[in-house]
């Protein structure tokens, strides 16, 4: 059982990628809770970047998200993390951070230019990680680095995210998934959740974006 399994009504509703001062954000867990229970979002997730050697203390931030639940009782208020995944297929993350949070999900930055690569390590990254709950801004490695993808090779992908029940996230940060893997994702049975890669309160604006696919949708 995934975390967001537990909060299914809320994953087009909440904002589901959101970073702190802690790593590249730039407000603390109190101002991005304030706004969010002021645009009544009903849940918000903190994925923080993170490392093996992380260069921030990661007791701190759980700390804080604690002291904003208690001063936040209507906002559903979930750690989590943004881990990198390294060549190799393996996430850039200690296991016992990636035990401590309910909301790790995972991302490629940088990584080698070979699309083989990529999808065999996807692969490995769904199969081999049993906390993961969700793909971070899908697509974002192919866009910025000009690579092609074949549809076979993402449709594979997503019946393993299905099966493993790991999240499809739509990013309007970057206007990802492509539409076509939405439109297979969907085809297929992948769950989608929003998440639009927060760095700051006024990137909340684009919450609104959200709500509006949400609408569409339904
Ligand atoms: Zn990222
Ligand atoms: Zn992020």
């Amino acid at each position: 059982m995934k975390t967001w399994q537990r909060y299914r009504e809320y994953l087009l509703r909440g904002e589901w990628h959101v970073h702190t001062n802690y790593t590249d954000g730039k407000n603390t867990v109190e101002e991005l809770c304030n706004v969010a229970e002021r645009r009544r979002i009903p849940l918000i997730a903190f994925t923080e970047h993170v490392r093996k050697n992380l260069k921030y203390n990661f007791e701190d931030l759980l700390e804080d998200i604690d002291r904003a639940r208690e001063e936040h009782p209507s906002l559903i208020i979930l750690s989590g993390i943004e881990a990198k995944v390294l060549p190799d297929g393996t996430l850039d993350v200690s296991d016992e951070i990636i035990k401590s949070v309910d909301y790790p999900i995972f991302a490629y930055h940088s990584f080698p230019n070979d699309v083989e690569q990529y999808m065999r390590t996807l692969e490995r990254v769904i199969k081999e990680n049993p906390f993961i709950n969700a793909w971070a801004h899908p697509g974002l490695f192919l866009l910025k680095r000009g690579l092609p993808s074949s549809a076979i090779e993402i449709e594979h992908i997503l019946k393993l995210m299905k099966e493993r029940n790991v999240l499809l996230e739509l990013n309007h940060k970057y206007n990802l998934p492509f539409r076509d893997w939405i439109e297979r994702a969907e085809q297929l049975g992948v769950t989608l959740v929003c998440g639009d890669d927060i760095h700051s309160i006024s990137n909340f604006a684009r919450f609104q974006e959200c709500m509006n696919v949400r609408v569409v949708r339904e």
